[in-house]
């Protein structure tokens, strides 16, 4: 997949065209490359049409489009002619980010017949940033409207059909004389539907669905974040009277984690140093996801300072290089000293600040700068 060239590439096009700019593209070059006008060379030919083909059917639909966007290759459908493998579980057929629920939120009209496709379901998933950077399986539990399988979807009573509606004849519209217009409407007997339930089904009570509790497995692919979306093709609710089921789609959550934070594909986390290991220097360990490793400290470490472990955050879903893990330390100022080890930094402190070298740098740099503005203010 990763040696797949991009779709934009392929019609040579900019990543803002425009549907039209993509529909002539295509059709130019459907025509440039068309195995009838290559005779000379059909196979490379027919090859190059394919590709072109293929990328015309992501980019010309907006869905598949913003997903490609998004995730590249990875986004793409495998079913859909995209890259081979996809992320391998049934059901799962493309990853989404958030913009998708408010488009497609609600159901969507089937054109004729007046069947209506069931509504996308949202689920809230939390998961633990482990399972996020690894992929993970779930089992998730939800309540759906379901085809009745008392009467298979129609609505009508077992052995019975739905007849004609005899007010559209079976049409699902009908007309309406409004002063000098005749109008057009959805029938008001059969709802559009063009058919009328004479013996409705005792368990659905006549709506081809009942309510269920359904368990999905969800695969989660590994580098997800909070925010993303996974589609389940199909799994939201059954359509009315037969009609196609919506989409399920699952918003991921990702739990804070107790000691990394994450900002995309790099991770975060403060790890307290003592007094000692910042002037000295020493290997200590710090935490990853896979292990603990040695971090080596050198000395006059200043706190704050951040070391990056590279290659140790997270793969990110969407493709590209794997995160860093970035490890900031804070210098602990000793507690609980005794007389003693008050004596011992005393002494110390004594010994820093004779000589004649600047033991503070920062501190010096900060002083001077505080003189030079009041000497600035007093004139
Ligand atoms: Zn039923
Ligand atoms: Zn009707």
């Amino acid at each position: 997949m990763a040696d797949k060239e991009d779709f934009y590439k392929v019609l040579g096009i900019e990543r803002n065209a425009s549907d039209a700019e993509i529909k002539k593209k295509y059709r130019s070059l459907a025509m440039k490359f068309h195995p009838d006008r290559n005779a000379d060379n059909p196979e490379a030919a027919e090859a190059k049409f394919k590709q072109v083909k293929e990328a015309y059917e992501i980019l010309s639909d907006p869905k598949k489009r913003a997903a490609y966007d998004q995730f590249g290759h990875a986004g793409i459908d495998p079913s859909m002619g995209g890259r081979p493998g996809g992320f391998g579980a049934e059901g799962f057929s493309d990853i989404f980010g958030d913009v998708f629920g408010d488009i497609f939120g609600g159901g969507r009209q089937q054109r004729g017949g007046g069947v209506q496709r069931g509504s996308d379901l949202r689920y809230n998933l939390e998961i633990t940033l482990e399972e996020a950077v690894a992929g993970t399986e779930q089992k998730i539990r939800i309540p759906v409207l379901v085809s009745c399988s008392e009467c298979s979807g129609s609505g009508a009573k077992k052995g019975s059909s739905p007849v004609i509606c005899s007010t559209c004849h079976g049409h699902g519209q009908v007309r309406m004389q409004q002063g000098f217009f005749s109008v057009q409407q959805t029938c008001p007997t059969c709802r559009g539907t063009g058919k009328q339930i004479k013996d409705p089904c005792g368990k659905c009570y006549g709506q081809g669905r009942v309510q269920e509790s359904k368990t999905l497995s969800a695969k989660i692919p590994a580098g997800v974040d909070t925010g993303d979306r996974i589609r389940l093709g199909g799994e939201g609710e059954a359509g009315e009277r037969g009609g196609p089921a919506g989409d399920l789609y699952i918003e991921i959550k990702v739990k804070d984690h107790e000691i990394f934070t994450r900002d995309g594909a790099h991770l975060y986390c403060e790890v307290p140093i003592s007094f000692v290991t910042a002037c000295l220097g020493d290997e200590i360990q710090v935490p990853t996801l896979d292990g603990k490793v040695m971090l080596k400290i050198p000395p006059e470490t200043q706190t704050g300072k951040s070391f990056r472990l590279r290659g140790k955050g997270v793969k990110p879903v969407r493709g590209g290089p794997v995160g860093d893990l970035l490890c900031k330390v804070q210098v602990e100022t000793p507690v609980n000293l005794t007389k003693e080890q008050r004596a011992l930094v005393q002494q110390l402190g004594e010994s820093l600040t004779g000589g004649g070298k600047h033991h503070s740098p920062q501190e010096h740099t900060f002083l001077d700068g505080v003189k030079n503005f009041f000497d600035k203010l007093t004139g």
